[in-house]
Parts: structure tokens; sequence; C-alpha cells
């Protein structure tokens, strides 16, 4: 034993101290109590000789037989376990004393001893939890530079302090201190790249799920939602949950539990007049929203974002001109964003988004900034989608579809139309029809598009379904004697009878990139081809790609319809012919012609 924690350094200690200290040592809770609360007032010199006091409520050869009590209702047990307590918080509140060698011998004893309540914890939960306790005692020990290293390197001490995070995060009385240095040691101390450090912490957090919760309710409460009051401890918190969510398994749950929602709000609070975020935070935290808002299907989690004004953040970042923010910002504007503008969800959460941010555009430091170029571009591309919906919710668009049955197509409202019940994806204007279709073929195919709508798109909602629909329509009107003149090019370049080119719509850089190819290239394409060749080309099978976040994308298919072939016929008949081809589209009493120039 150190010389410093000897018991008869209390004989050191005037009277009435020294008295108290004695009965203190000899294991009165009460006295343990008394000498705590004269740490406050007492000499310096004093407080060096009160740690025997404490110490020696903590002999670690007393744990094998209360261990054995633990089966049974002791009342000793609990006096003994008390005065445990009671000894490890005065150690930690007189670290300071400590001289190195004995604060490292206090800390092996009281880790023997934090695993000991931890058990007495799991075995006879009580109500008065000595988490927050524990981990006030590893950040004060761990302010001794050879301790901390001792800490550090001991095994399963992030699964017991992230218990103690798990408790302080979720009490409102616990100090903003204490929150700092909480951070400081997940940020220091816990390198979670080392995946055993991160096994621990989701141990002690209680799974995965446990974990990407606490980092987001640490995010929220160190993010005042009202005013821009901040310190750097807020930046902390920030780093380190991005040090940690790095973590594969993790990035789901995080988006789960709010993670784009906590760190928007953060950029945005950070980032506003105090501009109290660190320029290294910054990177950081863009990066930690875009992880998560670009890689899941359908990107529901922009629409987080943009509700938790993700885009006034960015223009705020944008106007501090550092080269490492707008790589970041970049990729936003340039691809997670302009991505996600197919989606109706998303695009119901961008009018107030921009809004929101465009006073903020405004400023002089944002228009000198290299991302202002990069803004309007966005907007634009933006207000043009906007517009689409805007229809599409008036009803102005989309809003109608054709029979399914191939002979009728007739064209009608939506809610006028049958659905299919299995499926789900075919609608009829008659029970006649649906029988018709039924008996021709949707009988196997039924069973095929069951699959694909249960197992690949869960994440879009019908309203997404037809809202892309409606889009494609949209485009494909302004687009039409461009898709005319392809679909012409591709039957001269397979002139074999019966060729079908399908026209696929790319959305997955911003604005649609039409091109015809054969209908081989497109998957899963072999019963809707088929159908489209029946129709004699009254049905033409488009697909639209789309990104659907990460690396992943998707072709929906869209099938148009015109009331009778005459123009794949002309689109044929002009294939057929020489010299180049170019298009203009007259709409003459509903029926689509094609007027065609001839040039050599
Ligand atoms: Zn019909
Ligand atoms: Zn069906």
């Amino acid at each position: 034993m150190h010389a410093s924690l000897r018991l008869n350094n209390i004989s050191r200690l005037p009277e009435p101290t020294q008295t108290l200290a004695t009965s203190a040592a000899n294991g009165s809770t009460d006295d343990l109590k008394k000498l705590l609360n004269l740490i406050p007032d007492s000499p310096h010199a004093d407080l060096r000789l009160f740690l025997p006091a404490f110490y020696a409520n903590l002999d670690v050869d007393d744990i094998p037989d209360l261990r054995r009590q633990l089966n049974t209702d002791s009342g000793e047990l609990s006096t003994h376990i008390s005065c445990a307590v009671l000894a490890v918080k005065g150690l930690a509140e007189l670290q300071e004393h400590l001289v190195s060698r004995a604060c490292s011998e206090v800390w092996s004893t009281i880790w023997t001893w934090i695993q000991f309540l931890e058990e007495c914890e799991q075995r006879r939960p009580s109500e008065s939890r000595n988490q927050q306790l524990i981990i006030t005692t590893i950040l004060s020990l761990r302010r001794d530079p050879e301790t901390a290293l001792t800490i550090k390197n001991t095994p399963g001490v992030r699964a017991v302090f992230t218990k103690g995070w798990v408790a302080a995060v979720d009490d409102p009385n616990t100090p903003r201190e204490l929150m700092i240095e909480l951070c400081k040691f997940v940020v220091e101390d816990m390198n979670a790249q080392d995946p055993r450090n991160s096994q621990e912490l989701i141990e002690g957090a209680g799974g995965v799920d446990g974990l990407a919760a606490l980092i987001v309710k640490h995010i929220r409460r160190a993010i005042p939602q009202t005013d821009y009051t901040l310190d750097p401890h807020d930046g902390l918190a920030l780093l380190a949950a991005y040090e940690i969510l790095q973590k594969g398994p993790l990035a789901h749950s995080l988006a789960n539990h709010g993670i784009v929602k906590a760190v928007s709000t953060a950029l945005c609070a950070l980032c506003g007049p105090e501009m109290v975020m660190t320029e290294q935070m910054i990177p950081l935290s863009v990066g930690t929203i875009m992880t998560h808002i670009a890689e899941f299907p359908g990107y529901p989690w922009v629409q987080e974002g943009l509700d938790s004004g993700l885009l006034r953040g960015v223009v705020l970042c944008a106007s501090r001109r550092m080269p490492l923010i707008d790589l970041a910002l970049y990729a936003l504007f340039r691809e997670t964003l302009p991505r996600a503008l197919v989606y109706h969800s998303t695009l119901s959460s961008l009018r107030a988004a921009i809004d929101d941010a465009q006073p903020f555009t405004n400023t002089e430091a944002f228009r000198r900034s290299t991302l202002f170029d990069e803004w309007n571009t966005f907007v634009a591309l933006a207000e043009e989608r906007l517009a689409v919906m805007e229809k599409f919710d008036r009803g102005e668009i989309g809003q109608t579809r054709a029979c399914d049955h191939l002979e009728c197509g007739a064209i009608r409202t939506d809610d006028t139309l049958l659905r299919c019940g299995a499926c789900r994806s075919a609608f009829y204007c008659s029970q006649a029809c649906q029988a018709a279709d039924w008996s021709a073929g949707h009988r196997k195919a039924c069973r095929t598009y069951l699959k694909r709508e249960n197992e690949e798109c869960t994440h879009l909602s019908f309203r997404d379904h037809t809202f892309l629909r409606a889009l494609v329509h949209h485009d494909y009107d302004a687009a039409r004697a461009e898709v005319l003149v392809r679909q012409a090019g591709f039957l001269r370049a397979h002139p074999a009878p019966g060729a079908l080119g399908v026209v696929a719509f790319d959305y997955r850089r911003g604005r649609p990139q039409i091109e015809v190819g054969p209908a081989a290239a497109a998957a899963d394409p072999a019963e809707r081809g088929a159908r489209a060749v029946r129709s004699g080309g009254r049905v033409e099978i488009h697909v639209v790609l789309v990104s659907e976040g990460g690396q992943r994308s998707r072709g929906h298919f869209v099938p148009f319809r015109s009331s009778d072939g005459r123009v794949q016929e002309r689109v044929a008949a002009i294939a057929a012919s020489e010299g180049m081809v170019t298009a203009e589209v007259v709409e003459n009493d509903g029926v689509l012609a094609l007027e065609v120039a001839r040039t050599h």
C-alpha cells in the first residue's frame, strides 16, 4: 500500500476531525458522510490525511465474503456497500491530493469495487443506482496522466462507462460540465475505431440501437433549440458522434433515432450568427449528415434534414469559404439532393426549406462563396420539380390511368378504376376487363408484381409512385420530339420486325437524360415487353431510372399508351426511310401526329 493511503496518517489530523476520520475508517456511514461534507471547507494540508479514512472502506479482500451474502437479504451487505460507495465518492473528490502512484493503486481497487457494484446491481437491482458516481470517479481519476493510461487499457471500462453515460444523458439534472467531460472521454479515450472498444460501447448501451439512441440524445441535449449561445462542448458532442458512427452497423440505427435531425439542427445552430462551430467541426458534421441522408433507399432522411434546417445550415457553412467544407457541400448539391428530387415526400418539404434558407443567401459572404453557383443551379431544378409537384397536388397531372386490359386501354381517373387486390399494381375500368386480362396473362404476372412490390419498394409510398409516374409523363410531354427522334434512330439500328425500343428516363443526375435502348437491357422486361408487342404500338414501355441511395439505382416501369398504333407506325416508317431525322410534334384532336422533316 502506498504510504499516503496508510491508516496511521489519520493520527496527524487535528481533533475532532481525527476521531471522525477514525470512526469513518471503521465503517460508520454517518461519519463517512460527515467527513465528505468537511471536504470543501478543510485546509489543504488536512485533505491529504482524509484519504486513508475513505480507502480503508475499500478492502478488496472483503469482496468474496460479500459476494456470498448476495443471495441472502443481509443488512450487513447493504451497510458495507453504502460505505464503499461513500468511500469511492470521497476518493474521487480528493483526486488532486493523490500522488501518481497512489492514484494508480486507488484506481485498481476502485475498479474491483465498481465491478462488484455492477454485479450487485444485476443480482438485486436497487433504487439508488451508482452509475453517475462511477463515471464521475473514472473522469476524476483520469486527471492523473499515468492512471488515465491504465484506465484506457482496462478491459470492460468502456461498457461500465457507457452505462453511466446513458444515465447521465437521461438525467435532466446532469451538470453541463459533466456532459462536457463525457464528450472528452468519449473522443479521447474510447477509441471507437478499435472493434473491441466499440463492442464494449454497444454492450454498455444495451445494444446497437441503445448506443445510437444515446448519441442522438446527447447531441440533442447539447444543442439548445431556441438560442445560439453555445460553447465548444457542442462541437465535441458532434465529434464524439462522428467518431463512433463510423462503425457500419450503427448507421441504420442512428438514422432511425433521428441523427440527421439532430445534426442538421446542430449545424444550423452552430453556424449561426455567433459562429461558434469550429472550422474543423463543420466538415465532420456535414459528413455525418451526408453519410446518412445519401445512404438509404428512397432518401427518407433527406426529408428529415430539410425539415430540420439542413439547407439553411449548409448555406451558413458555405459562407465561411473553406475548401474542406466546399468539398462536402458540392456532393450535397450536385448529387445527393438532385437525385432525391424525384420523390414526392422529399419535394413536399422542399419549398419551406428553400424559403428558410433563402434570406441567408443574400449575404456578401455567400455570394462570393464557390457554392453560390451550385446553389442557384440546385434551386432552378428544385423550382421546376416543385412546379410539377404543385400541378400534381392540384390534380392537374398524373391522376389518370389506362385500363390495364390491353384490348381496352380506356383512360380514366385513378379513383374510378378497380385495382387488382393481390398485386395492387394493375388497374381496370370494369370487372369484365379485369377478368379478361386475368386470362390474358395477369394471372401469371400478378405474382411477379406482388413479389416486387413487397420485397423491393417498401420504402416508397403509393404517392411517391404515382408522382414518379406523373413526373415522367410531364417530362415526356416536354421532350416528345426528342423521344420520337431517338425511337426512330433505335429502329433504324434494329430493323428486325417486332424490335422494341425501351425509352429510359435517367433521373440520376437531376434533369432526365433520355435514351432509347433494346428491351433486353432493362431489368424484368419480359412480361411488359410482351404486352407492348401485343398491343400493336398502343403501349410503349418506359423505364424511369432513379437513384435510391448509396450506389443503388432502380428502374421503375411506366407504360404509356396512345389510342392507336399510328404513332409507332410513323416512327417505323421514318426509321425505314433515308436521311437524317428531325421531328416536331403536333397535337391534333387528341391524336398524336408526327411531322417529319427529312434532310439530306
Ligand atoms: Zn377496360
Ligand atoms: Zn394483380
